[in-house]
Order: structure tokens, then sequence, then C-alpha cells
């Protein structure tokens, strides 16, 4: 690991005007996935009231069953920027391969690797070419060192704009859909210079155990929070189960911003 740790002092990463970095703290928010044009506009209006940073939003959904809903690709990614723009608001979605990305590049300000992409070398490769901010999820099988091992692929091609998120790993634990790595995070910070936000909602997989682990993550020094919220929660298409409402957001907010006040 030559570049996660070359610096002493720490990273910063510009999202539009949004600047996530150590000491900082960036909230990412919004739908698990686009569902229509109306539904991420709406949140989109909302979140920016709440002070959200970053509207999140899938669009290309890599799900566990071919089955399930797999996203409105490149109509999500359109709908996504339009809400962004209406907002004024930066916005962010997963990509899964060299077509999603090329299309993100024309509609998002930052994109997104997932859990089940951080091993996928060639689009790591593919991202490190580029300036675009780059948040990389943690693997839910990976060890620390694989996922800087992950980000030095993306370092050492030249996109130094990168963010870590840790949402949950693997573990004995069956009451949650994975389990938060807390540790990871003063690790990450004491092994990189690379900011990292933490995503509780995978991590959960529980709406009720989304704020405590967001003031948990807050407590150990977490650069940010990547929540997953709808208007309607219960009604959402993938994960209804882990997303929150608006309220349960303000709620996040005014604990978090508490938390951080005595840091
Ligand atoms: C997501 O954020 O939409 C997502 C699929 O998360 P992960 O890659 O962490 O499972
Ligand atoms: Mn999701």
């Amino acid at each position: 690991l030559l570049l996660v740790k070359e610096k002493e002092e720490k990273r910063e990463v510009l999202i539009q005007n949004v600047k996530v970095k150590n000491g900082n703290f960036v909230l990412f928010a919004g739908p698990c996935a686009v569902e229509s044009k109306d539904q991420v506009e709406e949140i989109a209006l909302r979140l920016k009231e709440c002070g959200v940073d970053v509207l999140r939003g899938g669009t290309f959904k890599p799900r566990t069953s071919p089955y399930s809903f797999q996203g409105l690709e490149v109509d999500g990614m359109k709908y996504l920027h339009d809400a962004g723009k209406k907002a004024g608001i930066p916005v962010i979605t997963e990509v899964v391969d060299e077509y999603s990305l090329n299309c993100a590049l024309d509609y998002v300000d930052a994109v997104q690797i997932g859990a089940r992409n951080m091993q996928n070398f060639s689009l790591l490769k593919k991202v490190g070419k580029l300036k675009i901010p780059v948040v990389l999820k943690r693997g839910f099988y990976c060890t620390i060192n694989e996922w800087l091992n992950a980000a030095e692929y993306i370092l050492s091609e030249g996109n130094q704009n990168l963010i870590l998120c840790e949402r949950g790993i693997r573990t004995i634990s069956e009451e949650t859909r994975n389990t938060m790595d807390i540790s990871a995070i003063p690790v990450i910070k004491k092994i990189s210079s690379l900011p990292i936000i933490v995503d509780p909602s995978h991590a959960c997989g529980i709406r009720e155990y989304v704020l405590p682990l967001s003031l948990a993550a807050v407590a150990v020094g977490a650069d940010g929070l990547m929540i997953e919220v709808q208007i309607n929660p219960e009604k959402a298409i993938s994960d209804a189960r882990q997303t929150i409402d608006i309220d349960e957001l303000e709620r996040i907010v005014d604990k978090t911003g508490k938390i951080r006040s005595i840091l």
C-alpha cells in the first residue's frame, strides 16, 4: 500500500461544492433506487430542506435475484440528474461496468462502486483513469487490507478523488443484514489519508437500527453518512425494510449534530 498511506495530511474530495474531508461531516441520502421522475424529484427537494449534501439514487441495481427490479438504468440517471439540478444538490449513483460508468459521466457528480464490485479490478482501473469523485464501498467479505488495495487500484491510475464507505460485513450475527464494522473507521483514519463515510442502512438492513448506528459512526469519527430515505419507505421497490422516512432523517441530523458538537 503506497498511495493510501502516502500523505501525512488528510485528503479532501470535492463533489461539486461539497467538501468530503476529515473533520467535516457530509450527509448522502436518497432512495435505494430511482423509481420514477416524480419520486426522485420530490425526495430531492425534501432532502435538500433537511440539509442533505449529496443525493443518492441507484440506477443500475446489482440485485441478489435476477428477477428483482434491476433499476431504470440510463433513464434513472437522467431523472436523478434533473432532480439534483432542481433541488440544487449534487448527485451520486452506482456504476457496475464500463457502460454504466460512461453513462454516469453525462449525468452525475460522483460514482459509487458497490460492495459486490469492490474487487472488480477492471472497473477500478477504469474509474481510476477519470477525475470523477468515487465512493468505494467495502465488499462484504473483504478485509480492510483488501479494501485499501482496491482503493490503491483507483489512486494508482491517477484518480485521487476517492472516498471509502463502510457498509457492513458478513459475520455470524443473523439479526441484522450485515454487521457494521465500527472499528474500521478509526483503523482507516490511522492507516490511510482517505476520507471515510458509513452506510448504516445496508449495514443493518432494518430501519429501526439506522439511527443508533448513525450515532455510533459519527461518534467514532466518520466523515459522513449514506442513508436510504424515501417519502413512503414501506412502498420502496428495493430495500424497503431498511429505508427510513424524512422524520427519522431529521432526528438523525439533530442527534448526530449533538454528538459532533462534543467531539
Ligand atoms: C447501494 O448503496 O445501493 C448498494 C447496493 O450498496 P452496497 O453496494 O453497499 O450493497
Ligand atoms: Mn439499497
